[in-house]
């Protein structure tokens, strides 16, 4: 009987110390995720506007011209391109690229 009356408020302040830990935000480990997702989402931006067709930069470019291998366009706009807007090398040919 007298476990149980001892056990109980240890659990209880145990309790009541990680609450208050972490609604002071004590867990250091916690915020370091959440820097962490932070870059990754600001990474995972940068990659999405990289990838965005450089004319109309509504669609995702899809289209890799040949030789150069450069892939700014989309399906849209890549047959109304005779030279690569990024090195200038006349466009020879394109390549249908997909992002799965
Ligand atoms: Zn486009
Ligand atoms: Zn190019």
């Amino acid at each position: 009987m007298e476990d149980d009356t001892n056990e109980n408020p240890l659990t209880g302040s145990d309790i009541l110390s990680t609450i208050f830990a972490i609604e002071n935000g004590d867990f250091s480990t916690n915020k370091t995720d959440t820097n962490q997702e932070d870059e990754f989402l600001q990474e995972n931006k940068r990659l999405k506007e990289q990838k965005l067709c450089r004319i109309c930069k509504e669609e995702d470019a899809n289209i890799a011209f040949l030789p150069c291998g450069h892939l700014l366009c989309c399906s849209d706009c890549a047959p109304a391109m005779r030279y690569c807007p990024s090195c200038q090398e006349y466009v020879r040919g394109t390549v249908k690229t997909w992002l799965v």
